[in-house]
């Protein structure tokens, strides 16, 4: 049998590793560009704020090669680029199965920076209910001070998207899986509408990770993560990324250049060691709460629980379509009020209190009292929020031990 690997001379290695094989070897391996300085198995933590010349004629050729776009392998400025960060770049793209990927300093700084570089006063975008919160902030308000103007339509409602087509609209802005309902986004009839309206796609895929969904397969333009949550896996850094075709990110890199939200390679190296275990600890995930929401859909003190994977999710069949695994966010309804709803997450015992998901600890929120808490419950529901809302990310303890501590908290709160 063929080597997975496309094995490289040393001669012909200054090329990242294109592996072939399943998710977790190509975390592994995939572009990785060896042999590494000094043959070290992993990335240098490059810390350094600027690079050097040897002498004026140095400087001058690297003026002239980078005029012409030549200049691969060197920049002069921490903000221009850092070999620890373009490391984790390779590694992303190559998991997302794009061509260039360019990281930042959080999620919000991958999808402003981005936004602002796609979109121009007078112009028009669409984003879908359920964004993330400040997302949506930044197209309702902040870019409409700026004269670009905003629609906000359902998400899994295409033909509501070919309606709010505009002959400015330059940009369509969805998340799939949404937050805390993880509505599934139909991506190949949202891709149809928007290229035929000529139209730029961007999905943010951060609570699907690319093992679970890869939207740039289905023609989007450009995938957004919030890296902080499953891609870094460990709750112990924010990073961001964008990743597409190379002229869009070199769009969307020029304009990091000038607003500055770089990441830096300490949480570079951080991030480069959380992607080898990506596909291990996604999968693990995937099957806890799989189970985690069949056992809490037969509990008689849940009202409803909202898990893609469940046929009872309303876009169970497009998760299916477009989906290899149905990610590690549950989120479920109880027959409680507000209070009554804090009782069982107070009773839980593996499970932090914490925003943010996609880590290695459970984590568990009440999202009325954690990211709606100055709203009231009429005011709430208005957004579709419950009291009775919880959102469990299960992180990767053993899931019987999870299950059990669910059932002792539903039997006491
Ligand atoms: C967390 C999150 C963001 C924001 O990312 P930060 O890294 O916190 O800036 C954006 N989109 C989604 C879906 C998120 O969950």
């Amino acid at each position: 049998m063929a080597s997975p690997f496309e094995r490289k001379t040393a001669s012909t290695s200054n090329r990242a590793r294109q592996p072939g094989g399943g998710p977790s070897t190509r975390a592994v391996h995939g572009g990785e560009n060896r042999p590494l300085p000094h043959h070290s198995l992993t990335h240098p933590i490059v810390q350094t704020a600027t690079y050097t010349f040897d002498d004026s004629a140095d400087l001058r050729s690297f003026m002239e090669a980078r005029m012409w776009g030549l200049h691969e392998g060197r920049v002069d400025y921490g903000r221009y680029g850092n070999p620890t960060v373009e490391a984790v770049e390779a590694k992303i793209a190559q998991r997302e199965g794009g061509e260039a990927a360019v990281l930042f300093s959080s999620g919000m700084a991958a999808i402003t920076t981005s936004l602002l570089s796609l979109l121009s006063a007078g112009q028009h975008l669409i984003v879908t209910e359920e964004a993330y919160r400040r997302t949506r902030e930044f197209c309702l308000s902040f870019l409409r001070r700026y004269g670009i103007e905003c629609s906000v339509v359902p998400a899994s409602d295409v033909a509501a998207v070919e309606a709010a087509m505009q002959p400015n609209t330059k940009v369509l802005f969805t998340e799939s899986p949404t937050n805390p309902y993880l509505r599934i986004v139909d991506l190949p009839s949202l891709v149809k509408v928007a290229s035929r309206n000529g139209v730029t796609t961007m999905v943010d895929s951060t609570l699907a990770t690319p093992v679970n969904q890869r939207p740039l397969e289905f023609g989007v333009d450009l995938v957004v993560h919030s890296a902080t949550k499953y891609l870094g896996g460990h709750n112990d850094l924010l990073a961001g990324v964008v990743v597409g075709s190379p002229s869009l990110v070199a769009l969307v890199r020029q304009n990091l250049w000038v607003c500055g939200a770089i990441s830096d390679p300490q949480t570079a190296y951080l991030l480069h060691r959380g992607l080898k275990t990506l596909a291990l600890r996604v999968r693990q995930q995937n099957e806890t709460a799989q189970r985690v929401a069949g056992f809490l859909e037969a509990h008689p003190r849940v009202r409803r629980v909202w898990y893609p994977g469940l046929p009872s999710h309303p876009d169970h069949h497009v998760a299916r379509g477009q989906m290899s695994g149905f990610g590690g966010v549950v989120s479920l309804e109880l027959e409680a009020d507000l209070d009554g709803t804090s009782r069982f997450v107070d009773a839980l015992e593996i499970p932090i209190i914490a925003p943010s998901f996609g880590g290695l600890e459970s984590f568990i929120e009440q999202p009325a009292l954690m990211s709606y808490f100055e709203l009231s419950t009429e005011e709430r529901l208005a957004v579709g929020i419950q009291d009775s809302l919880v959102r469990l990310s299960c992180g990767v303890e053993d899931p019987q031990d999870l299950i059990e501590d669910l059932a002792r908290a539903l039997e006491r709160f």
